[in-house]
Parts: C-alpha cells; sequence; structure tokens
C-alpha cells in the first residue's frame, strides 16, 4: 500500500476534474478523497504502488479538455486506510487564488440534447454541462461553487439534483446546471416593455422580426446584442444611424460553418478558432457576394464572424437559418448593458423588440475578436472566452493594479505569479466608460482578494486612468506607453535578455512630452532606451487631426511642397489655416506617430480625408495593398547626437505625390509604403546588433505588415516575437505596465 497528497494548480475547477479525478481513482481501485481547494485541488490517494504511479500519471494525461495544470506536486502521506474514494467539499478559508474559466461555448453533447426532441432539454436555451457554459459572466466569488454564483437563485429540480451529484454524469457539479423545469427562462417585449411571448416561442417571434427587418436586443452570454438582418441594407442601415456607429464594421454570427464558408475563405486555423470552445469573432476574407448588405463592412476585405456559442443563439441561429448582424448592446462608446431594466433604458431608442432571460450577469464581458496571424491565433479585442486567465511570471509579483491606458483600455491585477488582464473595457471617453473601469478594478480586487499596495498607470498626465491611479493613494508608478508595449510583448513570449523592441502605434506620451508612435526602443527589463524613432512632424490641431486626417495630410505635404501647391492640392478643405497652425506652432504638437504616417499618406493619395474609428484609414490602405509588388520607397536614417537614428520620412512623402501626380496606382502607392516599412525594419535592426526583435503596438494589427516584417526578420536570422494572446494594441498595456513593476520588484531584490 502507498498514500500520497497531490497538489494541482491550475484551470481545473469547473471543467469537469473532479469527476475525471473520481471515476480515475475508481477505475484504479484508489481510495481517498479530493477537494477544491482556493488553488486548485488537493486529492488524498491510497492504493497499490503500482496503480499509484498509474494514477499520477492519467492526472496529467488523461485530464479534461478545457482544464490547464500550471503545477502539479505530491509526497509521501501516511496510510489511512480509507474504505470509498470521495469527493469532499469545498473549503473557502485559504488564499484565493484558484484560477477563474473564461465562459466556454455549448459542447457538442448538449447542442445534441438541445436538437433532440426526446431529450429533457430539448430546445431549452439554458442548456450546460462541466464542459460548457457560463464561468466568469456569473461568478461573485471563489471558489467556483453554484452558491457563488447568479444561479443560486434557481433551486435544483430533483432530475437535475440527481445528475449534480451522480460522478458518473456529465454533469457532476456542473454549477449552471439547469432545465426548463428548474432553470432560466427567456421572455420577448416590445421595447415599451409589453410581454409578447414567454418560453420557446419568445425565440421565435425574434427571429419573426429580424427576418422583418427589426432589430433585436439580445440578452447573451457577458452582456446584450442588437440583432439584424445581416442581408437586409435597409435594416443595417438603421441599426447603423439609430447606434451612431458610421463606418465600423459590423460582426455577423452565422448559422453554421458550411454557411460561413459560402461567404468568407475559410483555412484550417481559421475553422479551428471559429468553432473552438473561445467561439471569438474571427476576422475572415470577404468572398464577392450580393448577399450580405454592404454596409455591414465598408471598404473593407474581411468579415468578421462567429458561430452561434450558446444554447439561446444555436436555436435562434436555427430557426433563423440566415446570417445576422450581432453587435455590442451599447450606446457608441459606452460599455455593454447587462442588467435587464438598464437594456431597455438605454436600447430602448435602438431596438424594436427585447429578447430577455432571468439569469443575471455579473459583469460585462464583450464577444472577443480575433484573427489568424502566422498560423496562430491573434487577439484584436481580449474578452468572452478568454478572459480573465492570467499570464503567469517566473517570479511572484506584490499586490498591485495596472491602469491601462486610454484606448481600449484593460486593467491587470497581481495575486502570486498570476498577472490577470481584465475583459476589454473600451476607450475611457465616456463617464460610463470610466465608471465601468472603476468598477472592474473594485470586482477584481474582491474576486482575487488582492489588496494592492501599489498602483502602475501611463505616463499621459491627462489620462483618466493616471489621474485616477494618482487618487488612490497607494505607491504610484508611470510607465511610458511604448515601453509598456514592448513589456507585454516581452510577458507574454517570456524573452529573457535585452530586446530591439519596434513599436508602432498611434500616440503615446513621450519622456520628452512629445506624442510617440513610431519607436525602436532598447529594452533590458526595467530599462529602455530610445534607439530610433520617425523625425517629429507637427499635428495641427492636435487630437481632432486623429479624425480629420486631412489636417495631416497638409502636414506631411508641406514639408516637401511649397504652400501654394499644398493649397492648391488641398482645395476643398482649409489648408491655410492648417499651414498658419503649424507655422505660428499653435496647437500643433510634435508627433513620430507611424499610425500618423499611416493617415497621412491616406489622406495625401486622397483614398480618404475622414477616419471615423481608430484606424480606418490604416486599414484602408491596406486593403489596397499589392500583395505581389516588390517595389518600395526607402526611408533615410540620420545619425543623431547620442549614436541614436532619426527616420527621415521626407523623401518618402515626396516619392508618394510624385508618383500620384504621375497616374501610379493607389494600390502601387501603399504597397511601396509598406515595402519601404519592412525594410525599415531590417535596417534599424541590422544597425541595432540586437538579435531578439519584439513587435508590439496597434499599426502591427495590419497582417500583411506584420507578417512581412516577421518573414523578413526571421529569414535574416533573427529571432522574431510578436503578441498573439494578449492584444498588441492599447488592450496589452495594463499586462506591460504589470511587468515594468515585475522587473522592478525582482531588480532590487
Ligand atoms: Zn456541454
Ligand atoms: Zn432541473
Ligand atoms: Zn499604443
Amino acid at each position: 500500500m502507498k498514500s500520497v497528497r497531490i497538489n494541482i494548480h491550475g484551470t481545473v475547477q469547473g471543467v469537469g476534474f473532479r469527476p475525471f479525478v473520481y471515476r480515475l481513482a475508481n477505475e484504479l481501485n484508489i481510495k481517498g478523497w479530493i477537494v477544491n481547494s482556493s488553488e486548485g485541488v488537493t486529492i488524498e490517494a491510497e492504493g497499490i504502488e503500482k496503480n499509484i504511479n498509474d494514477f499520477l500519471l492519467k492526472l496529467r494525461e488523461e485530464k479534461p479538455v478545457n482544464s490547464s495544470i500550471t503545477s502539479f506536486s505530491f509526497i509521501d502521506s501516511s496510510v489511512k486506510y480509507f474504505q470509498l474514494f470521495e469527493i469532499r467539499q469545498s473549503s473557502n478559508s485559504q488564499k484565493k487564488t484558484a484560477l477563474i474559466l473564461p465562459d466556454i461555448a455549448a459542447c457538442k453533447d448538449c447542442e445534441e440534447e438541445i436538437f433532440n426532441p426526446e431529450d429533457r432539454r430539448y430546445l431549452y436555451p439554458f442548456t450546460n454541462c462541466t464542459n460548457c457554459g457560463p464561468r466568469f459572466s456569473i461568478i461573485e466569488a471563489i471558489p467556483y461553487d453554484r452558491a457563488n454564483t447568479t444561479m443560486r437563485e434557481f433551486e435544483m429540480c430533483d432530475k437535475c439534483k440527481a445528475e449534480y451529484e451522480n460522478p458518473f454524469d456529465r454533469r457532476f457539479h456542473a454549477e449552471p446546471i439547469a432545465c426548463p423545469d428548474c432553470g432560466p427562462q427567456v421572455t420577448f417585449y416590445d421595447n415599451e416593455k409589453n410581454l409578447i411571448s414567454e418560453r420557446h416561442e419568445a425565440i421565435v417571434k425574434a427571429a419573426q422580426f429580424i427576418r422583418e427587418g427589426k432589430i433585436v436586443a439580445v440578452k447573451g452570454l457577458g452582456g446584450f446584442q442588437l440583432l439584424a438582418d445581416a442581408s437586409n441594407e435597409k435594416a443595417i442601415k438603421t441599426l447603423r444611424e439609430r447606434k451612431h456607429r458610421e463606418e465600423k464594421p459590423l460582426a455577423m454570427m452565422f448559422p453554421s460553418l458550411e454557411n460561413v464558408k459560402d461567404f468568407c475563405e475559410v483555412n484550417s486555423e481559421e475553422e479551428k478558432l471559429l468553432c473552438s470552445a473561445h467561439a471569438p469573432i474571427v476576422l475572415l476574407r470577404k468572398k464577392e457576394n450580393n448577399f450580405i448588405a454592404k454596409s455591414i463592412a465598408p471598404e473593407n476585405n474581411y468579415y468578421g464572424v462567429m458561430l452561434p456559442y450558446t444554447p439561446l443563439h444555436k436555436i435562434l441561429l436555427e430557426v433563423l437559418d440566415t446570417p445576422i448582424a450581432a453587435t455590442s448592446g451599447n450606446i457608441s462608446d459606452e460599455p455593454i448593458c447587462i442588467d435587464n431594466d438598464e437594456a431597455f433604458e438605454k436600447l430602448g431608442g435602438i431596438a424594436d423588440y427585447f429578447l430577455v432571460h432571468n439569469r443575471k450577469i455579473v459583469r460585462q464581458v464583450d464577444d472577443s475578436v480575433a484573427r489568424i496571424v502566422k498560423g496562430k491565433p491573434f487577439m484584436i479585442r481580449r474578452a468572452r472566452g478568454f478572459a480573465p486567465y492570467p499570464v503567469i511570471t517566473d517570479s511572484e509579483v506584490p499586490p498591485a493594479i495596472a491602469a491601462g491606458g486610454h484606448l481600449k483600455n484593460t486593467v491587470a491585477i497581481s495575486s502570486g505569479k498570476n498577472i490577470f488582464i481584465s475583459q476589454h473595457i473600451g476607450d475611457l471617453d465616456t463617464k460610463e466608460a470610466f465608471g465601468a473601469f472603476k468598477k472592474i478594478i473594485h470586482d477584481f480586487q474582491n474576486l482575487y482578494a488582492v489588496k494592492p499596495g501599489t498602483v502602475i498607470s501611463d505616463l499621459h498626465p491627462d489620462y483618466v486612468s493616471t489621474k485616477f491611479a494618482e487618487k488612490l493613494g497607494l505607491n504610484h508608478f508611470q510607465v511610458q506607453h511604448h515601453y509598456a508595449h514592448m513589456l507585454s510583448c516581452i510577458a507574454e513570449n517570456k524573452i529573457e535578455g535585452e530586446v530591439l523592441g519596434i513599436c508602432w502605434d498611434g500616440t503615446g506620451f513621450g519622456t520628452d512630452g512629445n506624442i510617440w508612435g513610431g519607436e525602436f526602443l532598447k529594452v533590458n527589463e526595467d530599462k529602455f532606451e530610445r534607439f530610433a524613432h520617425l523625425k517629429y512632424f507637427p499635428l495641427p490641431g492636435g487630437e481632432k487631426a486623429i479624425n480629420e486626417i486631412w489636417r495631416t495630410g497638409v502636414s506631411l505635404l508641406s514639408s516637401v511642397q511649397s504652400k501654394e501647391e499644398v493649397k492648391n492640392y488641398y482645395s476643398k478643405h482649409d489648408a491655410d489655416t492648417i499651414l498658419n497652425l503649424i507655422e505660428k506652432k499653435i496647437n500643433s504638437p510634435l508627433t513620430s506617430s507611424m499610425g500618423r504616417l499611416f493617415d497621412g499618406i491616406s489622406s495625401i493619395i486622397n483614398l480618404t480625408q475622414y477616419s471615423s474609428y481608430e484606424g480606418q484609414a490604416a486599414m484602408q490602405l491596406e486593403n489596397i495593398v499589392d500583395v505581389n509588388s516588390e517595389e518600395r520607397y526607402e526611408f533615410e536614417l540620420i545619425k543623431s547626437q547620442k549614436n541614436n537614428f532619426d527616420i527621415e520620412w521626407r523623401n518618402v512623402i515626396k516619392e508618394v505625390f510624385f508618383d500620384l501626380k504621375n497616374g501610379i496606382l493607389k494600390e502601387t502607392i501603399s504597397s511601396k509604403f509598406h515595402n519601404a516599412l519592412v525594410d525599415l525594419i531590417l535596417k534599424v535592426c541590422n544597425l541595432s546588433g540586437m538579435q531578439q526583435i519584439a513587435l508590439s503596438g496597434g499599426c502591427f494589427q495590419n497582417k500583411f505588415l506584420l507578417e512581412k516584417s516577421i518573414d523578413m526578420l526571421t529569414n535574416n536570422g533573427y529571432k522574431v516575437y510578436w503578441q498573439s494572446e494578449i492584444p498588441i494594441n492599447d488592450g496589452g498595456i495594463s499586462l506591460g505596465q504589470m511587468m515594468y513593476y515585475n522587473f522592478l520588484n525582482k531588480n532590487r531584490k
């Protein structure tokens, strides 16, 4: 006889781990017990030595699909001659670091049940099991037990209870277990809160009105969504008008993978991501078609596509049998609604009808957005299905909060070696978004029982996140924006030693008070040095130039052409005023931003003069790139006093303008610009003497630029890193800020 005490940490709660262990113990004739601890699970196992060894091996090899083990340890224990193997009640006295799972898309088994007329869960929209269903969006506290979720309001019926208590059932300890007799239900209302129908009839009605061109608000997993028939141009235009969302592409939900393939190119990696338990919105290349409304994704080569991920969505799409636009249920930049009353109040002016239910959502969790880059998932918006999985560091980080940036904000909290990154919060431009930001910081501290002594924020003095951090009365560190981007990439990839970080994005406050964004930084843990950057240019009107990109066009063009020529060329705009602002240095901050250089070129070639959402002009420039062209412009590198380099772009602007005047296609100009950037990267890397190259910043959401840069550097012998699980855009800033604090701590010891 042998007896061991096993401690397993990681994602082992809410994934069917205990029943798996129970079944394995029975199979191997092992006695003892298992209990959920706050850090994972603890097992006491006794049996004959060979079986114990098999048990230790199989625990790791045959673990449930959604589980992951971050640490596995065991020690010999005294034999107590247990009579059976039992699952013991959770204790909640220990430290709360057990990993909380994201919400998981409905599994195949549950899907079969909801479409099987013989099954007791036939057409039941809240069907789930230990392998799938809501988690993060319904958990109020850990450990993960039904009493700590919003499902505690529903008392299990006898049948559900029997399943819940049977270790051989797929629903053994499935905390959100429910059925039509005891669980949540859907109801259907008009926008004046008049009840129209209930239960399955509610879903049928919702489908019927969507077909008729109406907009229906649906309470989903992590918040409300607004749905409309994707093939109905009029309905989509109405949705855009009412939501004040002019051109930013709308995501779609398709009834099936086969249906997706009718309208999009789908390779095997994209298919895998689309059908995964994370079930994000995946960007897929459009196929030419006349079915999907043009205003879904105007001037864009990609559609944002997802498959139904809850039983509710699956049933609705089965009834509808046609793709729908599915966008976040919010007013422009506000957080998504999660509460029924709040939704009626806020979305009443957008949606004609409401499909709601009575299971409470604890926190907003938007749909995640991802694409495939170099064969790997590449996160653009990280929320449902991914948050709050942590990034794990190699040393313990003292309790701290990272407040993130301003756009695409996320926050992070440290607990032991875990850095928990929040779900996407969004741009902190509105009072409501700032409210959500504060709420999530509070929420994370409670959930993980962390009392932070330190807060880390951006360097920008005017960000609301920085001001908030200042007022907390904790130790406060500020991290330069682009340096934080690089640290985020370093943290995700666990890069050791010095790296050359290439950080290209829209804007970030620099240590010299200028607006940075076209940066090559030498980064070594808690230190960085600016090695090269785009030569500064004035941004007339500051923030205004981000939307009115012709201002940047005027600024760039005026550095290579006479005033008269610029005024002539920009005759439709008030170039005179802009030239004056620049000349007199009025409200024209200096910038080295790569994002603005993209804007300026889009304007100069008259691709677009306005941008209605962040990155729009750059995206349009990428869309027209001729992937087969190897022609290029050339950036010049000018050595500055400190052995660093200024990147001279004037020659590029001059040639762009020359090409344009000579009737060269915009597609060719775009290719020449993109190829020049890839060349520039290689040139600077060669000068740097560094071998490890890290890429981050919003500009690298440009798939063409990112993939071509990776290939070029790899072919030249560099070790290249970029971001995939954590957004390369400002959604990754909070992780970078926390990583700074981690390095600071480590190096001070
Ligand atoms: Zn399931
Ligand atoms: Zn039931
Ligand atoms: Zn940024």
